[in-house]
């Protein structure tokens, strides 16, 4: 997708990409290749293929959630950044949170944040399981892109969910099903999911969108096998 067509397919989305945010993208995307010959961050390298697998899949979100109402968002597992650095460039108010269980990859991150000038970003290098113990409560959006099972995602992601706001697996064309069980354990219900096709035949995609409805009792997060062995 070069950069016409990103900001034409970006705009059906309801986005008017500006200069400034195809400035961002580009050095965005020089960092990325930079640093890729240096640490493992992304497989794909083609700038169109970044443009399109990377950077427009990831402002696919908007599809299910509406930025203008996020103030605080935590993307576990984001990698090289995605989906979180994308959003920030073209939602700069929202507080981002990017937890990585890889050391190199916030490094990168925070190279990233400097290189682009984005503030308002917190770097986490911990696991999610770890970093859900102390911050209960904390986001009005989290998101995992291509990082573990939805249900699993789910169990660490929730319990920092505020009351009432979000979660967005982003997933490809499988493992969209939440038991009941797991999702009444924590107080969440799916309200979407919103399959689409990425464009140019790019790929199937699953946005599973969930909200927290109630307290959460279980004291730390536990992998949903052991809470099906250990009923709470
Ligand atoms: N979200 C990015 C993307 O879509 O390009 C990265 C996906 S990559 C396949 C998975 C990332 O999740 C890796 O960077 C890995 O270190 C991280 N990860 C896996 N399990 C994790 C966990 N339990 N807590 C935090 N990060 C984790």
């Amino acid at each position: 997708m070069n950069i016409e067509e990103f900001k034409s397919e970006v705009g059906r989305l309801g986005i008017a990409v500006t200069d400034r945010e195809i400035d961002l993208l580009e050095r965005y995307y020089e960092l990325l290749i930079e640093y890729n010959e240096k640490i493992n961050l992304t497989a794909i390298t083609d700038k169109q293929e970044v443009f399109l697998k990377h950077f427009y899949d990831s402002l696919t979100l908007v599809r299910v959630i509406d930025f203008n109402e996020i103030e605080s968002m935590c993307d576990i597992g984001t990698g090289a950044g995605f989906p979180g650095i994308v959003i920030k460039i073209f939602y700069p108010n929202v507080k981002l949170t990017l937890v990585d269980a890889l050391n190199k990859r916030i490094n990168f991150l925070n190279v990233v944040s400097e290189s682009l000038g984005l503030e308002g970003i917190t770097l986490v290098h911990a696991r999610a399981e770890e970093y859900a113990k102390d911050n209960r409560e904390k986001f009005d959006l989290v998101t995992a892109r291509a990082v573990a099972k939805t249900s699993t995602l789910l169990e660490y992601s929730m319990p920092i969910v505020k009351k009432n706001k979000y979660f967005v697996a982003m997933k490809g064309h499988d493992d969209t099903e939440v038991s009941p069980n797991c999702l009444n354990v924590l107080s969440s219900k799916v309200l979407k999911v919103d399959s689409f096709e990425l464009p140019k035949g790019a790929g199937f995609r699953n946005l599973v969108l969930v909200q927290r409805i109630g307290d959460i009792s279980l004291k730390y997060p536990r992998r949903y096998a052991d809470m099906k062995k250990k009923p709470l």
